[in-house]
């Protein structure tokens, strides 16, 4: 019987190398057993092991970068079947490349679902991670973090944690595995227990005063609060012990908040905005981060009661981290101060946070968003329209009224009627500036350029009574 070797329960290239060895010389999935480190366990205490074939040195294969993708989430999955799932998959595949694109498969269906819930420990990981505070013996602080995840994420996190706590001094303990980092350098050391970890400090005092400020009773009205904060984790979040005090409270804050976000507009808004978007910055989500150049969130006032969603950073915009600076954004701003509408005073997003292209010689080649895509990157899209409420969405061009309205929409149908969204809100739908550009003749592009301006002056005019 074959044994892979793994290094860890992370080792990705390991799982590639064995699997690309075997796929070439053409052992059954069934015949393999996977091994991580040197712990064979009872399952396989006493079998005869032979080493995994070499693979031929001239021997070509290929997968496709969408298995790859998939296959680089699940190996990150806790159950110990991902190793044999994985490679069974990629049998499959050679002999049927079209499969990766069935998600009626069950084997392929199993893989997403692992693959989902490693993406959604990845994000439980940042955003329910709380440090406490220690000085160390050079009476400089360290911020210390205890975590437990569900599954093989924390080498895969630290990047995220790196890029946005670079210069502090912090450790991530959990059972598998510690990472340090010194502000220049990440080591990594291994598992720790819940005690090593310290309690209650002064951080956590300036942080349960941070969420008591930015705390939402409107909120607990989704029930979202609960869905998005697991009680498993509530035992690490230092607010989570105001939150019954502030459940009680809720009715009288709400009404004071409302007073308080008259008196300051977007004042909490704009801090969440800040840490989605920060959040946003290492999101892979989708593959379109590979590519990239950054992630180009939204911009605008938090308080805007006109939020406009386009669908994806073009070239330009990639380059300049900034939604709506290329070409079509210029068309936008043009027929925008046309349409009477000022434009610093609304939201501008898209419905894909990342450029998607083709390269051609040195030219990148605007590529569309598939659903996956589009769908993945929603995500994005509501958190923003959620925490700056507007009044009017409007969403420019297909991708767009896909990604508000979650499903596909003929633009010559949808245009020019309001449409009630989830939220109580109102959602318009429109074309995408670029689609202007693309218009040859002068004549039609002419008219509808002034069909366009009169849809924004229509949605202004919306907003503005909306808004009271
Ligand atoms: S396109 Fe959206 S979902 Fe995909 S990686 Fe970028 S930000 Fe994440």
């Amino acid at each position: 019987m074959p044994l892979a070797k793994l290094q860890a329960q992370d080792d990705f290239d390991g799982w590639r190398t064995a699997a690309r060895a075997l796929a070439l010389a053409d052992v059954p999935a069934e015949q393999v057993s996977w091994q991580v480190g040197d712990d064979v366990g009872d399952l396989f205490a006493g079998i005869a092991e032979t080493p995994v074939p070499p693979a031929p040195a001239d021997a070509t294969f290929s997968v496709s970068r969408g298995f790859v993708d998939l296959a680089e989430t699940v190996i990150l999955h806790a159950d110990p079947e991902r190793f044999g799932l994985l490679y069974t998959m990629l049998r499959r595949l050679r002999a049927q490349p079209g499969l990766i694109d069935d998600h009626a498969d069950p084997l392929r269906r199993r893989l997403e679902d692992m693959a989902k819930a490693v993406r959604r420990d990845i994000h439980k990981m940042r955003a329910f991670l709380r440090f406490r505070e220690v000085v160390e013996a050079d009476g400089q602080p360290r911020f210390v973090a205890w975590f437990e995840p569900e599954h093989h994420i924390v080498r895969a996190n630290a990047g995220f944690f790196v890029r946005r706590f670079a210069s502090m001094r912090w450790s991530i303990l959990t059972p598998e595995a510690t990472i340090h980092w010194d502000g220049e350098a990440l080591t990594e050391g291994p598992g720790a227990a819940r005690a090593d970890a310290p309690d209650g400090d002064p951080v956590e005092d300036a942080w349960k005063t941070y969420y008591a400020s930015i705390f939402n009773p409107a909120r607990l009205k989704t029930g979202s609060m609960i869905k998005e904060m697991p009680k498993k984790y509530w035992r690490n979040m230092p607010e989570t012990a105001l939150v019954p005090g502030l459940i009680a409270g809720a009715q009288h804050r709400e009404s004071q908040m409302i007073d308080t976000a008259r008196a300051a507009p977007g004042g909490n808004a704009q801090l969440a905005l800040d840490a989605l978007r920060e959040e946003a910055a290492g999101c892979k989500r989708c593959p379109l981060w590979k590519p990239a150049t950054q992630t180009v969130f939204g911009e605008g006032p938090p308080d805007a009661k006109l939020l406009f969603i386009g669908e994806q950073p073009g070239d330009q915009e990639d380059l300049a981290g900034r939604p709506f600076v290329g070409p079509a954004g210029q068309l936008f701003d043009r027929a925008m101060a046309d349409a009477g509408v000022d434009r610093a005073t609304t939201y501008v997003s898209n419905a894909v946070k990342h450029f998607k292209y083709e390269p051609r010689g040195k030219r990148r080649i605007h590529s569309k968003p598939n659903g996956s895509e589009i769908e993945a990157c929603r995500w994005w899209i509501e958190q923003e329209r959620e925490i700056v409420k507007p009044a009017v969405t409007v969403a420019l061009g297909a991708t767009a009224a896909q990604s508000l309205l979650g499903r596909v929409v003929t633009i010559s149908r949808t245009r020019g009627a309001p449409i009630a969204l989830a939220d109580g809100s109102e959602g318009w739908v429109t074309v995408h500036p670029s689609f202007l550009l693309r218009i040859p003749e002068e004549d039609r592009r002419a008219e509808e350029y002034a069909r366009f301006v009169e849809d924004l002056r229509r949605v202004g005019e919306r907003a503005r009574t909306l808004a009271g």
